[in-house]
């Protein structure tokens, strides 16, 4: 029985704290504590029914003092760190202080330059070491469960692997012109910046949504794919061995492209601040105010998600393809949580994460990437906790 520390309390955060309180026997007491405490407590009035204790508390993440404080007091065995990006190093150097594991769903990114790269998380590797302590990043679904789709593609079907293509389509309809599905600021920053993908050990660089294709997904039809850079590229190109190209694409409308570049046109997708009647603001950080907030766009959204990879490489000395994949359906999402799919496939993968150094199977002390841990354990989860995937052994490849 343990005790975790959520921090943030926004879309993924309640799906945290739901999958935490239906699995009792594991989270025995959760802290969920946020910049607006309002929506803690909000989160506790509607799941406390006495079988996972939960308590609440105001927090400034960006403040490492602020975060020791409280871990001091609440004394959690891990930290699910599902606030915003910005937070990550401060939270780990909480964790570092007071000795007790770190887990979040996304790469730390410096406000002022869109980076995403884990350089600085995995500067950590040593204190976290020697601390005897685990750091688990990127435990959601991208990055995440598509880094734990390798590596039990490794374990279980390939001698090497050669390519991955990780597909991300998402068909849901929330009826707003144009939204985002998880935090504004951060998706913007992902989708405006260049392409980039690795190819016989360099990374080659594409101007943004420069490379388009069509793909016929599952369960839900062809849609157009766009080649991005995603950050679980970086750590898959150095953990898969043998790996001659990796490559991400998700799926955008036409109608969600045309907002897009208007705003970006405008200026206000930009991230440099601007002065405005005497006060700098960052014009993204102001469009991200005006848009829909994730969170509400759960009762709305109507359609399936489905993200996975498809692989080429080599078994026994013959060619060898391998698709593996999860759909998840917003309505079914929004029913048991009431959350959208893409929040509830991040919220899952993080509790996941957390139970498999709770549990002791994923509990190496140092900093690491899901794909660099026994895959089994984790898989066996997703099929318990909600996110059930497939196998396809003749999938169609892309060029
Ligand atoms: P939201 O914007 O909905 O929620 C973020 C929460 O963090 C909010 O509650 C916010 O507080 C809180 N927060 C922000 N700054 C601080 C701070 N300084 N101290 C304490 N709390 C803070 O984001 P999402 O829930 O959509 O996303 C959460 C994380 O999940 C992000 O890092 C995102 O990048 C990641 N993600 C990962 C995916 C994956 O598959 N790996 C996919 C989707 C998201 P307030 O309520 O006051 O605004």
């Amino acid at each position: 029985m343990s005790k975790a520390l959520i921090i943030g309390a926004g879309g993924v955060s309640n799906v945290v704290v739901h999958k935490c309180c239906q699995n009792p026997d594991v989270f025995e007491e959760i802290c969920i504590a946020s910049r607006t405490k309002a929506k803690c407590d909000a989160m506790k009035e509607k799941l406390d029914d006495g079988r996972t204790i939960i308590q609440t508390a105001r927090l400034d993440a960006d403040n490492t003092d602020e975060v020791i404080s409280l871990i001091k007091s609440f004394k959690p065995d891990i930290v699910i760190n599902v606030a915003l990006p910005y937070q990550d190093l401060a939270i780990m150097d909480a964790c570092l202080a007071t000795g007790v594991h770190y887990l979040d769903t996304a790469n730390y990114e410096p406000p002022d330059v869109p980076r995403f790269e884990y350089k600085w998380q995995w500067a950590y590797r040593e204190r976290f070491e020697k601390a005897g302590i685990t750091a688990l990043l990127g435990s959601g679904f991208d990055p995440g469960v598509t880094g734990v789709f390798c590596a039990y593609a490794q374990k279980h079907y390939f001698d090497e692997i050669h390519s991955v293509d990780i597909l991300d389509a998402n068909a849901g309809d929330h009826g707003y012109h144009f939204a985002t599905n998880f935090n504004p600021e951060i998706n913007i920053r992902e989708i405006t910046a260049n392409g980039r993908y690795w190819e016989d050990g360099k990374w080659m660089e594409t101007p943004p949504l420069s490379i388009k294709r069509e793909y016929d997904f599952p369960q839900i039809g062809p849609k157009d794919i766009y080649l991005l850079y995603h950050e679980e590229l970086e750590s898959l190109a150095a953990n898969i061995k043998g790996l001659k190209r990796i490559r991400f694409w998700m799926t955008f409308s036409e109608k969600y492209l045309t907002h897009l570049r208007v705003l970006e046109n405008v200026g206000m997708t930009s991230i440099e601040p601007i002065l405005f009647e005497g006060k700098k603001i960052q014009p993204l950080q102001f469009l991200k105010a005006v848009l829909p907030d994730p969170a509400s766009l759960g009762p709305r959204t109507k359609g399936k998600t489905n993200i996975g990879c498809v692989i080429k490489g080599i078994k026994d000395g013959r060619p060898k393809s391998y698709y593996v994949y999860n759909v998840c359906v917003h309505e079914s999402a929004y029913a048991e949580v009431g959350s959208q799919a893409i929040s509830y496939t991040t919220g899952v993968p993080a509790v996941i994460g957390a139970m498999m150094i709770l549990k002791g199977l994923w509990n190496k002390p140092g900093v690491y990437n899901v794909e660099e841990f026994d895959p089994d354990p984790f898989m066996e989860e997703l099929n318990r906790q909600g996110l059930p995937w497939h196998e396809d052994f003749n999938p169609v490849h892309l060029d």
